[in-house]
């Protein structure tokens, strides 16, 4: 998947979220983000922050996104820990963009995870 040229899926699982078409249990909303629980959890805090734009990808949205739709997202992982308490012990943030990275829904979302140590960034087991 190059998500720098794939265009957006309207009918994306997340897209139908911000549609309130499909449930979820909101944490955080502003005019440019929203922030739910995971569905399908792998932390005790397992949170994902997602632009409101139709945005596949960090790639896109760097390309055709505002500066205040950039800053409001990375801005929401940053009052969603605090929020949370997860500044005191740390948190991890992270978004999956394309294939190699095993990206499964085609809108750009930031996972948020804390709650227990979290081990490293990747296994050291896997080759380079
Ligand atoms: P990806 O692999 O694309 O980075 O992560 C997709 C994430 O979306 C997964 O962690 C998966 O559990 C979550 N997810 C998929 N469908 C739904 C849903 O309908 N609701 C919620 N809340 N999360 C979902």
């Amino acid at each position: 998947m190059n998500t720098a040229n794939q265009s957006y899926d309207p009918n994306n699982i997340f897209a139908r979220i911000l549609r309130k078409e499909i449930p979820c249990k909101t944490v955080y909303e502003c005019d440019h983000v929203l922030a739910f629980h995971d569905i399908n959890p792998i932390a005790p805090v397992h949170v994902l922050v997602i632009p409101k734009g139709p945005y596949v990808s960090l790639t896109d949205l760097s390309a055709r996104g505002s500066d205040a739709e950039l800053a409001a997202l990375l801005r929401a992982v940053g009052i969603i820990a605090r929020h949370l308490g997860l500044d005191e012990t740390g948190y991890r943030f992270l978004a999956n963009n394309g294939a190699d990275a095993h990206q499964e829904v085609p809108h750009l979302h930031i996972h948020l995870f804390g709650g227990r140590a979290l081990g490293p960034m990747l296994s050291r087991k896997e080759p380079a």
